[in-house]
């Protein structure tokens, strides 16, 4: 038997990334309902914000130059409260004006209150104990937002905050991309569902909550079908269910290729698939493919990804693998995984030829640590940890040296 070839993660991720388009429907939804999807389309504003120049503090809108006389004394000619507009600011006075308010016309600073004394006995009148410097204190027209210039690009993944900058664009629906669509199934005669009691040399199927958790987590309707037994008929069956109403076929286990490794025979029977042995640790198989929807392919195909089976494997290879091609999938722009140079507090000293993700997370003092079993049926190391360190094929390093950071909060959304 031929061996699979050999990728590195680069290469692996440019040809899943190669391969995914967009989904192209999108849905017109409600503000609060945008949470979490991609915008489809850009957002102009359909106001400046803010609306008009307005004050940022409590204070005295005043004339600079009216500020530089011998005892600094104004009349207070007006009250501007937020939510009213003043009138033009006479030579000479000065305008109470509260925090939002738009500045009378006239008027170039604000002295915030804590700078201005009312003197003895006066009700109208203010005095400026620290001259402004022109423009203090006031916040522009447009200086957020202008009137119909894009506030949010299309593409953007909407968080809380990309909501309440639409909303004080002015709008209240938003059009997103439709959710992607992914099946899983999990093959291992071994697995049971928590609850089941567990069959002798069994263990609890854990991938499936792993992964379902990780596809609610960028946005993804995930229909899940189940455990799959190992063998060819049933994971044929399965295939042909998963294809219909799916973008994206996701499976855990099986990719090997042993003679109870059922994924890549039943793959390629009913559509296409690629078997990759990718130089990463934890993870080395994943395959990558497509499952037809019909017979005559007239329906399209879905796309397949299997995962390797140890709970580890599984969930990093999720993340740098099949998180980016769903962004891809959702039309989202930033694919490619980001990581932060950080100090390691470990020594690593076991020289890999394969590209090492481990296990690690920031103590109080800034640097890494590592969890001490980095074994990829070990899943409590990912509870445990706070993100991954990338580290390259053949590379060892020392406490003290830095080390690329990949955290697991960026990968999950
Ligand atoms: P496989 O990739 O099928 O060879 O499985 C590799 C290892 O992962 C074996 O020890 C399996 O028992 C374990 N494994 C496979 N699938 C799951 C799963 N869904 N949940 C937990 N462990 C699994
Ligand atoms: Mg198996």
């Amino acid at each position: 038997m031929t061996k699979p070839p050999m990728l590195t993660a680069q290469q692996a991720l440019e040809h899943l990334l190669s391969n995914a388009k967009p989904v192209s429907e999108s849905e017109r939804v409600a503000m609060q309902a945008a949470l979490g999807r991609v915008l489809a389309q850009d957002v102009n504003s359909l106001v400046d914000v803010p609306p008009l120049d307005n004050t940022s503090m409590d204070g005295y809108a005043v004339r600079v130059a009216d500020t530089q006389v011998p005892g600094n004394i104004l009349h207070i000619a007006q009250r501007i409260p937020a939510g009213s507009v003043g009138t033009t600011l006479e030579l000479g006075t000065a305008a109470r004006i509260f925090t939002g308010a738009p500045i009378p016309p006239g008027a170039n600073a604000v002295v915030m209150q804590e700078d201005c004394a009312i003197p003895e006995g006066s009700t109208d009148q203010v005095q400026i104990n620290i001259a402004p410097t022109s423009g203090q204190w006031i916040r522009r027209r447009g200086e957020d937002l202008t009137v119909g210039k894009a506030a949010l690009m299309a593409g953007t993944f909407l968080r809380p905050q990309e909501l309440g900058v639409a909303a004080s664009a002015g709008l209240t629906h938003l059009n997103v991309k439709r959710r992607v669509k992914v099946a899983t199934f999990f093959t291992g005669d071994e697995l049971s569902l928590p609850g089941e009691p567990l069959k002798p040399g069994g263990i609890y199927n854990s991938n499936r909550d792993t992964l379902l958790a990780c596809l609610k987590s960028l946005g993804c309707d995930a229909t899940d079908f189940g455990i799959v037994p190992d063998n060819l008929g049933a994971t044929r069956d399965t295939l042909r269910k998963a294809s219909k109403d799916h973008d994206l076929i996701i499976t855990s286990g099986g990719v090997s290729v042993g003679e109870e490794d059922h994924i890549k025979p039943a793959v390629t029977a009913e559509g296409r698939l690629d078997l990759w042995q990718i130089a990463i640790k934890p993870g080395k198989p994943l395959a990558f493919g497509a499952v037809r929807k019909s017979e005559d392919l007239k329906d399209g195909e879905a796309w397949f990804i299997g995962l390797p089976g140890n709970p580890v494997s599984s969930f990093v290879t999720f993340l740098l693998f099949v998180r980016p091609f769903i962004l891809k999938l959702q039309g989202r722009e930033e694919a490619q995984v980001q990581s932060y140079p950080m100090r390691a507090d470990f020594d690593w000293s076991k020289v890999d030829r394969r590209n090492e993700f481990l296990r690690v997370r920031i103590n109080p003092q800034g640097g890494l640590d590592l969890f001490p079993n980095q074994s990829s049926g070990v899943l409590t190391s990912a509870s445990w940890g706070d993100g991954l360190v990338d580290c390259p094929p053949g590379q060892t390093f020392k406490a003290g040296d830095m080390v690329k950071y990949i955290p697991f909060n960026a990968l999950l959304t």
